[in-house]
């Protein structure tokens, strides 16, 4: 891996912590590393006991896509988002949709990608006529130091920016972000800490945390996803606790995604998700008292398009990522005028 010669940036959020080792606090991983080596990510490394990112300089991933696919719906909606990644991830999922980057540095051992400046990825999302950046497809937190850059200068450029996360930042990490991050999507992927444990290699506890504080001590945009993977997560037991972990301690108007799973990288000794579960899933959502609960990768079905939760008029209509129409007005139901929650909805 690149090391301290060819320019790489000093990491945020680390301190010493003797004999030249630092502990880094970007998220709930909280690794202490030793001089020499990475953090579980393997995309920070402690060069003569100071912490640096490798993947600042390292772009993989650049697209203009709908926001409806990060998915946010609730967020700008029929806009497009300029979307970018940088190789790694903090977890290991055996299902990740994107493991050729995202475990890059565990499968091949090096990280690739191209030198682009903030300055070039903010020009590029005002040229395609994008209304913000997408830090996505890996995970943005372990890219922070380029996503604090683009996101400053997208600001001054008058777009927003958002996130699409597995929820593991710290707290430290969320303070961090909160004056340019307005909305993010967060992979709730189950309820149970065995799963976490076991597909994972992380813990539900700091996910639970970060959409708590999230909610309550931000002003950033969130919308919650859950992937129903057959017999891991989709109990009828456990999508009642989740949804009404929602319910109470994000509140009803968050909008929570239910996704469809298909087998991916070394998860595959399963079938896709039953149709039947996932309407069920999506039952339990609105029995808890969601407001807004959506059917992924299913196009076509009524549970992709928007509808006000107290008269039920059709607001905002889809159709894969496509928005065919928003009848949204100043924000709330042009019939029973009941508000209806997002940004710049
Ligand atoms: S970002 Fe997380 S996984 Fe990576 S070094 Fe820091 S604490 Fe460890």
């Amino acid at each position: 891996m690149e090391e301290k010669g060819n320019n790489l940036k000093q990491a945020v959020l680390w301190e010493q912590a003797g004999d030249k080792k630092v502990q880094c606090y970007l998220c709930s991983h909280r690794c202490l590393i030793g001089q020499g080596k990475t953090g579980r990510c393997r995309v920070r490394k402690n060069i003569d006991g100071i912490l640096y990112t490798l993947t600042y300089n390292k772009l993989c991933s650049a697209n203009p896509d709908p926001i409806e696919k990060k998915p946010l719906f609730h967020f700008q909606p029929g806009t497009s988002s300029f979307s970018i990644a940088t190789e790694g991830c903090n977890f290991q999922c055996d299902f990740c949709q994107n493991w050729q980057i995202s475990q890059a540095a565990v499968e091949q051992g090096e990280i690739d990608g191209q030198a682009i400046s903030p300055e070039q990825i903010v020009k590029a999302a005002v040229n395609y006529g994008c209304k913000s950046i997408a830090y996505t497809y890996t995970e943005p937190t372990i890219f922070m130091e380029l996503c604090a850059d683009c996101g400053k200068l997208a600001k001054q450029n008058g777009l927003a920016n958002v996130f699409v996360s597995n929820g593991y930042q710290t707290v430290e990490a969320i303070d961090f972000s909160k004056d340019w991050l307005d909305g993010i999507n967060i992979d709730l992927k189950a309820f149970n800490e065995d799963y976490y444990k076991r597909l994972c290699k992380a813990h539900l506890q700091p996910v639970l945390d970060t959409i708590e504080y999230i909610a309550k001590q931000t002003d950033i945009w969130l919308e919650v996803t859950t992937l129903i993977v057959p017999n891991e997560n989709d109990s009828e037991d456990e999508l009642k606790r989740l949804a009404e972990f929602l319910v109470t301690k994000a509140g009803a108007d968050v909008p929570w995604h239910i996704s469809r799973f298909h087998p991916q990288y070394k998860y595959l000794d399963s079938i896709p998700t039953p149709l039947e579960s996932l309407q069920r899933a999506y039952e339990i959502g609105k029995a808890a008292g969601l407001h807004y609960v959506y059917l992924g990768n299913v196009p076509g079905s009524r549970t992709e398009s928007t509808y006000c939760y107290k008269c039920d008029r059709l607001l905002i209509e889809r159709l894969g990522y496509g928005t065919k129409k928003n009848d949204i007005k100043d924000g709330c139901c042009p019939d029973c005028g009941v508000r209806i929650a997002g940004f710049e909805i």
